[in-house]
């Protein structure tokens, strides 16, 4: 690995590496969600439409009619028997005031008193108001009892075009559930469209890049996109295949940490090492730091791992390779003076490439 203990800079600078990488992925978590929820926003089948195309005109309008006029009725109704109420208090009333009056009447007439002509006409008054009132009283009452027979009729109208309703309503159910699962797939479909590609980015530079400096960055991409796509097939697919998409990635993932912790212990960390190091040599870049090893031929030049290859290194003066040489930039001895030959060896390689004296690697 590039990340040496050497290489790794301060803790708190570390620490900020991955707060940001952090921060990275949860926007990046955000900006996909804010996608796939803009997609969802898509209107799926019409119920209401449905309904129109497979009910018999008129029905749902008719149903709702009567459920109005019963409405109507109810309140009428209601109302009718509150004027009946008063109705009722007036009358008592104006027959407790004529009986009073009458009362008054036959006194008199038991003392010979003859009426006087006012006491005559608020007899006459009270007796015209009580018949006035008991006939108010028996027409609402009328009226109370015929609005009664229309809301019977009104519910048992409402009652068979309900049940008429309903039974047609199952073809209606079922092709609103139809047209519903449908547009989930589309949408799902769509939402996986824009999810994959960026997956599969992400995975492309999860596996170029994952040993890079970049990693923290790439780490946290990789999560964000993986979590949103599992959520979003989880609330699209059904919960039967979902399970076992679930079961597998799982697998892949456990099998892939048993090979990775079989191979560290088959392969110790030594050979890691001399693997990187190694490496490193041969596309001259200081195992350490990175930096290019600029000496003899290749003073120079200007290369990456990738250029390497295409560069075309000038024939120079041999002897010129032939020195110590320590990296510029981490100041790590890489080429020394071999104590047994006196040629010039590798510092960070196990054995000389003259007379083949070994020597403990570094950092092992
Ligand atoms: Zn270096
Ligand atoms: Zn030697």
């Amino acid at each position: 690995m590039n990340d040496s203990p050497k290489t790794r800079g301060p803790w708190h600078h570390r620490a900020l590496i991955w707060f940001f990488s952090g921060l990275l992925g949860l926007l990046a978590y955000w900006l996909l969600g804010f996608v796939v929820n803009d997609i969802g926003t898509w209107p799926g089948p019409d119920y209401r439409e449905i309904e129109n195309r497979l009910v018999t005109p008129g029905l749902t309008a008719q149903v709702e009619t009567l459920t109005l006029q019963l409405e109507d009725t109810t309140r009428t109704i209601t109302e009718e028997k509150a004027r009946q109420a008063v109705l009722r208090d007036s009358t008592d009333n104006s027959a407790r005031t004529m009986n009073q009056l009458l009362e008054i009447q036959r006194l008199n007439s038991q003392r010979g008193v003859t009426a006087s002509e006012t006491e005559r006409i608020a007899l006459r008054d009270a007796q015209q108001l009580f018949l006035t009132t008991q006939k108010s009283y028996q027409e609402s009452n009328d009226r109370t009892a015929a609005l009664t027979e229309q809301l019977r009729k009104l519910e048992t109208q409402r009652r068979e075009a309900t049940r008429l309703l309903e039974t047609q309503r199952g073809p209606v159910n079922a092709e609103y559930a139809r047209l519903q699962s449908r547009h989930q797939l589309k949408l799902a479909a769509l939402k996986l469209s824009i999810l994959l590609p960026v997956l599969v980015s992400v995975v492309v530079l999860f596996l170029r890049r994952r040993g890079s400096l970049y990693a923290p960055a790439v780490y946290a991409l990789g999560a964000a996109t993986l979590l949103k796509v599992l959520l979003v097939m989880h609330a699209h697919f059904p919960r039967f295949y979902f399970k076992y998409l679930l079961i597998g990635t799982s697998l892949a993932l456990v099998a892939r940490i048993l090979v990775y912790l079989i191979r560290a212990a088959a392969f110790p960390k030594r050979d890691w090492i001399l693997k990187q190091y190694r490496e490193a040599y041969e596309h001259h870049f200081c195992p350490i730091c990175n930096h290019p090893i600029r000496r003899g031929p290749l003073r120079f030049a200007f290369w990456t791992r990738r250029s390497l290859k295409k560069l075309s290194i000038p024939p120079g003066p041999g002897d010129e390779a032939e020195r110590p040489y320590v990296c510029p930039v981490c100041a790590t001895q890489l080429f020394e003076l071999c104590p047994d030959c006196q040629g010039i060896r590798h510092t960070l390689l196990p054995a000389c490439a003259h007379c083949g004296a070994e020597k403990p690697i570094a950092g092992t």
